[in-house]
Order: C-alpha cells, then sequence, then structure tokens
C-alpha cells in the first residue's frame, strides 16, 4: 500500500479550524501603519510587537542556503516541538503506533508516551545497523511513523541508505529521518529526496554543528502536503522573535560557520586516534557526528573518575548495545587536551 496523506492526517486535525492570529488577518506589517489590531503595547523597546509567525525573513534565508523552497519549511522552538508536532499532526491516540530503532535519541518514545501513541522497538543490529527485517514485522495498518535518526545518537553512525530507501518505497506511513547531526557527515542529506519520497520527513537544527543550542530552533522539510498539515496545528509565534534575529544573524556568517565546523571535525579524527591509545578503552566507534561514542572497561568507574576530574561525558551503558560505552562530545582543542589528559593519568591509577 501506498502513502496517502488524507489517510494519515488525524481525524481531529483534519477537520479543525486553525486559530487566526491577528498577524494572519493583517500581514503587510513592514508598512507605516499604526497597528492597533494585537493588544500589544505600543511603547517600542524592540521586543513590544509578536513576531513573524510564519518566519518568512528567516525561511527565506535558509530556504536560499539549502536550496529549498520555504512552502517546504516549517520551523520550530527547537527539534523538540516539530517532533511533536508531527505525533500530533498524525497519530491517533491509544490507536495508532510509531516504531523507533533504539538505542537512539529518548525523545520519541518521550513523545510517543505524552501523546499516549504505542511506541514498537526495532533494535538495531550490534553493529549499529538498521535491522529492517525486525521493522517490517512491528509494522502494521496502524503504524504512522517511523523515526530514523542519521547520524544516529548515541551510536554516531549514519543509518544505511539503500535501506531507508526499501524501506521508505514500501512503507505507507511517514519516515522521519532526524538529521541533527547531518552536517558533520559527508553522507548527502535527505533533504535532497523529498521530490523522491512523499512519505519523507527531515528534521534538522540550529542546536549542534550551527551552534546555537540556545536559543531554540528546529527545521523540518517535507513535502508541502505535510507542511500544510504541521502549519495547521503548530502554535502561531512559536518562534519568538530574538530567535529569529540571532539565527538569521549567525546564519550569515558562513566562514565563521565553516571555521568552527571543520575544527570539530579535525578533532574528532585527532580525538579519536588519542582514544584509541588509551590502555582501558576498548573499542572507538567511528563517528559521523560531533561526539564519539567508545567502549570502555568499567563505564560507572570511568565515568566517576572523570566527572571527579571536573569532566562531565555521557554515560550510555544502559542502552541495549551499549555496554560499558560512554558517549564523548568533541570540545575546543584546549578542552580536548585536558580530556586525554586526564585519561592518560587515570591509566596508571590503581584503584578508586
Ligand atoms: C541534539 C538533538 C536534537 C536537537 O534537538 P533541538 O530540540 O533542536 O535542540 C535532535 N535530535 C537528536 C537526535 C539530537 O541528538
Amino acid at each position: 500500500m501506498k502513502f496517502n496523506i488524507e489517510n494519515s492526517i488525524r481525524a481531529s486535525v483534519k477537520r479543525l479550524k486553525p486559530y487566526s492570529s491577528a498577524r494572519d488577518e493583517f500581514k503587510e506589517f513592514h508598512q507605516k501603519m499604526i497597528f492597533l489590531d494585537a493588544n500589544e503595547n505600543p511603547f517600542e523597546n524592540g521586543v513590544n510587537r509578536y513576531p513573524d509567525p510564519h518566519q518568512i525573513t528567516l525561511k527565506k534565508e535558509i530556504g536560499n542556503q539549502k536550496g529549498i523552497p520555504i512552502e517546504n519549511i516549517v520551523l520550530g522552538n527547537g527539534s523538540d516541538e516539530i517532533l511533536d508536532l508531527i505525533f500530533r499532526a498524525f497519530c491517533e491516540p491509544k490507536k495508532d503506533n510509531i516504531i523507533i530503532t533504539p538505542p537512539t535519541y529518548g525523545m520519541y518514545q518521550v513523545l510517543a508516551e505524552i501523546n499516549n501513541v504505542d511506541c514498537r522497538e526495532a533494535v538495531l543490529n550490534a553493529d549499529f545497523s538498521l535491522n529492517e527485517k525486525h521493522i517490517e514485522k512491528e509494522m502494521d495498518s496502524q503504524t504512522k511513523l517511523l523515526f530514523l535518526c542519521s547520524p544516529n545518537n548515541p551510536t554516531a553512525n549514519s543509518l544505511e541508505k539503500d535501506k531507508i530507501e526499501k524501506i521508505m518505497r514500501n512503507f505507507k506511513g511517514l519516515v522521519v529521518i532526524d538529521e541533527a547531526y547531518s552536517d558533520f557527515s559527508n553522507q548527502e542529506s535527505w533533504v535532497n529526496r523529498l521530490h523522491d519520497f512523499p512519505n519523507l520527513i527531515v528534521c534538522q537544527t540550529l542546536s549542534k554543528a550551527y551552534g546555537m543550542a540556545g536559543i531554540r530552533l528546529g527545521m523540518c522539510f517535507a513535502s508541502e502536503e505535510i507542511m500544510v498539515v504541521l502549519k495547521k496545528i503548530k502554535p502561531p509565534y512559536n518562534v519568538n522573535q530574538l530567535t529569529q534575529q540571532k539565527a538569521l544573524e549567525l546564519l550569515k556568517d558562513q566562514e565563521g560557520y565553516q571555521k568552527r565546523l571543520q575544527s570539530i571535525i579535525q578533532e574528532r579524527e585527532r580525538l579519536n586516534n588519542e582514544l584509541e591509545a588509551i590502555s582501558f578503552v576498548r573499542k572507538v566507534y567511528p563517528s559521523d557526528a560531533n561526539f564519539i561514542l567508545i567502549q570502555v572497561d568499567d563505564a560507572n568507574r570511568r565515568y566517576n573518575q572523570l566527572l571527579d576530574r571536573g569532566i562531565v561525558v555521557r554515560n550510555r551503558t544502559t542502552q541495549i548495545h551499549c555496554e560499558n560505552c560512554l558517549r564523548i562530545t568533541v570540545g575546543t582543542p584546549e578542552e580536548n587536551n585536558q580530556l586525554i589528559e586526564v585519561l592518560i593519568k587515570l591509566e596508571i591509577t590503581k584503584s578508586e
């Protein structure tokens, strides 16, 4: 069966008449007019007016940089808001289900629980590759969403392109590919394949490579038909004005962005080599992201030793296939030097 948007939308969303904001009903707000329509405070302080609910200027900049028409873009208060919108647009609580592929980003399951939607697991193979047979086995007529994180968090690998294509072709639900880390990878972004797959949604973020985790800006790319549904249910002013301004400002600094990105990638390769030389590091997993997953002799012990010396990493040992694994974000060259220095000292620390 093929994907059909009309059959995929939640019934209450289909019926919904969206809220129409003051800025929706009168749009030419660049003109010198007197605005007495939105109950704003008239005294100027830079933020006294509601922000553009459609974020047109920012979308144009993002669209230009990525070669995507603004009709195929929805922005949110972080990717997390966008992921939640996708649940609310397409999943009927207590009836529909979604599939995730652990070990992966924890928010998909949390959002499923919040939305009272059954979350099924198709665990990755031990080498963190996709198990497509397992995914097919979990799918049924009520499966609305499949979440694929590529490059995957916390495993750092990109998921296999051929398998994803095959799954997308045979799945009548939506495939959400979370590309929070794609800027750090050489793999082609799935945003270039929107025309080939009407059931594809790609999520990206300014939180990682772009260095703007603090402003909360998530980006979603999909067909116009899908975007119409998400726009219908998104809160009108979900991206605040300060965020829109700061994102625009930093996005225009392409040179600075590239410089910092290349530094992180370079440092990742250096850290990779340095970590492999540490005696209690059993395995360093290859990374397409801005973090490295390592397997150590005893994750709890090493985690606490690092913490005692002022270095915070993420202990992932309880996740499936991640026994004794730590996830380490690539820092500045100085921070990475300190990490390596501490690890080398720990090599000769006997008991602790
Ligand atoms: C960090 C991260 C995000 C980013 O979420 P924001 O809400 O945009 O900050 C999304 N997906 C994954 C897998 C992540 O690791």
